[in-house]
């Protein structure tokens, strides 16, 4: 088989590097691809975003399967395209993509399908969203709309925030068209988890829960990033919550999706708040987090093409899937400034000792390779990840892993895992 897969991050090459392991395929490409990638697929030279050319470059090189990584592509309807051509693709249609792509839009289906979420309100007028915010008070959380690279979200602790926030989306222009309108939500407390499920639309095989870790800084201080690590399986997803974001927020949304004739044939992200009333969403993704995605896939024994394929062609119900007990964890590496401005181009050093590091694996996430050497060129640069027998063990393998690699400006947070570790009591 010959695999296509869309993006170029450190989700990419664990996908690249998961599907390189399967003895189905011969071949993969990586559009647009990294530095790391590189050593695994050859990348291709056009745009994650470029369905166009996409297109053009899957059918002539006759290929079996096409794997979206991002959600941009997604919502502007690769999916949509590749099927028009007969194209095998793992990924939702532009429809049921609109799930990540508008919140407010995610927010009516929940409301529809009774699946527990937030209360919220949608507006398109600031005064309005002003008013409504006077009205329930702080804290309230104020999301763009539309699309905004993770980074339209401000969870607001006083009314003065939130309505700066309101003015920054729909006056102020930040997030150009994505946040023309808001949405305003209850702030919802309790622990954050993530669940991922294949499904063909129907069916769906629910992976292993995991926790992502967005704030820039140790304990969840600073402003979002687009992850700066995470582990897998998340203790606060114990058997019953699991059984509850089954029964209560997964069947109804692909149930739901269905009656709504949405096509869905790829991987849905739950985004949850493990609340004292249960697990609520906080919101929907349409593709693998990042990097989630490191912590669950390097635990998945399968092969995972099949799967995918299964996915694909609509009928998950001779699929198997079968994880590791171990757990894993992914320390991300970033650029100093990031989420901010940063620099590129800074040579990385330690990679081949980082490697070795037992149980370890280093995923690239914003690396290019110059004059024969590595070096970065994104504000996340590298996913440190490992897996141990248990989380005390997987974080102590990740930050060796993490330590070994050199790069000026490197920055992490020191506490990935942290919360599992308190929540087992073994810290
Ligand atoms: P999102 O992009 O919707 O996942 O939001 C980014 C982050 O903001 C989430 O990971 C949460 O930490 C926080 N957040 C979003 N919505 C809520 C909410 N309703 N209550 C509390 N925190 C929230």
């Amino acid at each position: 088989m010959k695999v296509l897969v869309v993006g170029g991050g450190g989700r990419e090459h664990t996908l690249v590097w998961k599907i390189g392991r399967s003895p189905l395929v011969k071949k993969i490409f990586c559009a647009p691809g990294n530095a790391g990638i590189a050593g695994l697929a050859e990348c291709v030279n056009i745009a994650a975003d470029d369905i166009d050319k996409l297109l053009k470059f899957a059918k002539k090189e006759k290929i079996d399967l096409t794997v979206v990584g991002p959600e941009a592509p997604l919502v502007d309807g690769i999916a949509d395209r590749f099927n028009e051509q007969g194209l095998k693709i793992f990924g939702p249609s532009a429809d049921a993509a609109m799930l990540e792509g508008s919140k407010g839009f995610a927010k009516k289906f929940m409301g529809r399908f009774d699946i527990p979420t937030g209360t919220f309100q949608i507006f398109s007028d600031a005064d309005e969203a002003i008013e409504f915010i006077r009205d329930m008070g702080a804290p309230i959380v104020v999301k763009a709309d539309g699309l905004a690279a993770g980074k339209g979200v401000t969870v607001a602790f006083n009314e003065e925030e939130a309505i700066k926030a309101v003015k920054q989306c729909i006056t102020g222009g930040a997030f150009g068209r994505a946040g023309h309108r808001v949405v305003l939500e209850e702030y919802l407390e309790g622990e954050e988890a993530t669940v991922l499920a294949f499904t063909d639309g129907k069916r769906y095989l629910t992976m292993p829960s995991s926790q992502d870790h967005k704030a820039i800084h140790d304990g969840d201080k600073g402003p979002n990033t687009g992850g700066m690590g995470a582990y897998s399986p998340a203790p606060v997803v114990t058997d019953d919550v699991m059984q509850r974001i089954e029964d209560e927020i997964i069947r109804p949304t692909i149930d739901g999706l269905r009656e709504d004739d949405c096509e869905y044939r790829g991987m849905l992200y739950f985004g949850l708040m493990i609340t004292d009333s249960g697990p609520k969403v906080i919101e929907y993704n349409v593709r693998f987090g990042d990097p989630e995605a490191q912590a669950v896939l390097t635990r998945l024994k399968s092969d995972i093409v099949p799967i995918l394929l299964a996915c694909a062609e609509g009928d998950l119900s001779g699929a198997e899937v079968e994880w590791s007990e171990d757990v894993a964890v992914c320390v991300v590496l970033a650029s100093k400034g990031y989420p901010g401005k940063y620099e590129k181009g800074k040579p990385i050093s330690g990679l081949d000792k980082a490697g070795k590091v037992s149980g370890a694996i280093v995923f690239h996430a914003g690396t290019a390779a110059r004059d024969g050497k590595i070096v970065t060129s994104g504000g996340r640069v590298l996913g440190a990840t490992a897996l141990g027998a248990d989380i005390p063990s997987a974080i102590e393998r990740a930050y060796e892993c993490a330590d070994a690699i050199k790069f000026a400006g490197k920055y992490c947070r020191t506490d990935i895992g942290k919360k599992a570790v308190a929540r087992l009591g073994k810290g």
